[in-house]
């Protein structure tokens, strides 16, 4: 059931790939008409630019570590290590710049285990999470649409706690969720939050594996939004 809910949960991710016109969008056009225009000609850039670009090298030992692990905490942190080593190839050729983050005001769901780490690195305690999801209780297709729902209900248009001056305050330790966050298009107008209409498909480079592998490593635990597990003012 964990990796159903993975798999819907990125699914939307997925764009088919399709070459359109390059031509410019009319300069009057708002945000949402300029990311319609721009989605087929950005996700057929992503399908090429992965095609050169080996993915799992540099990771797999680091995954190796991950499964030999006794403790979750020990999973996660070879999870996350892991996590960064997969996402460097992919950045390098991606929009993600240091400075940007949009993916810092979008849901982030983190675990219990990556809570108590968050909160060790920041000197914060993690608070029991009003809107937790628990990976057991998932029996149904109706209860893993109910969790996604429940997981999604706060963040969007909301800084994370973290978020500093439009930098990440513990980026040596941001959850796997964060670091494998990677727009392949070349530049972040697919990310940015328009007024004028619903959130924009982004060509993510596909991460589905580490998200199944991170619910796996950590199955007990709970999950939450990372603003559920550290409120602050304005975001609860
Ligand atoms: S933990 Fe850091 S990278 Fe992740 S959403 Fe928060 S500020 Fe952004």
């Amino acid at each position: 059931m964990s990796l159903a809910m993975v798999a819907a949960e990125a699914s939307h991710l997925k764009q088919e790939a399709w070459v359109t016109s390059r031509a410019a969008p009319e300069p009057e056009l708002g945000l949402a008409a300029l990311q319609r225009a721009r989605l087929p000609e950005a996700t057929a850039l992503a399908e090429s630019k992965l095609r050169f670009i080996g993915l799992h090298a540099a990771a797999k030992p680091l995954l190796a570590a991950s499964v030999r692990a006794r403790t979750a905490t020990q999973r996660v942190v070879w999870l996350q290590r892991a996590a960064s080593a997969w996402a460097r190839p992919i950045e390098e050729v991606g929009a993600c710049r240091g400075g940007c983050a949009h993916c810092c005001h979008v849901p982030v769901t983190i675990s219990s285990v990556e809570a108590d780490l968050l909160g060790r690195a920041a000197g914060r305690v993690p608070q029991p999470p009003e809107h937790a999801v628990q990976l057991a209780t998932l029996t149904s297709e109706e209860d893993v649409a109910a969790a996604q729902t429940l997981l999604q209900a706060i963040g969007t248009g909301l800084p994370c706690p973290f978020l500093q001056g439009n930098r990440c305050s513990v980026y040596e330790h941001r959850p796997v969720a964060c670091r494998t966050l990677v727009n392949l298009d070349d530049d972040d107008l697919l990310c940015r939050h328009a007024d004028d209409g619903p959130p924009a498909s982004v060509p993510y480079a596909d991460a589905r594996m580490f998200r199944a592998l991170a619910l796996a490593a950590q199955a007990g635990s709970e999950f939450a939004d990372i603003r559920d597990f550290f409120p602050t003012k304005g975001n609860e």
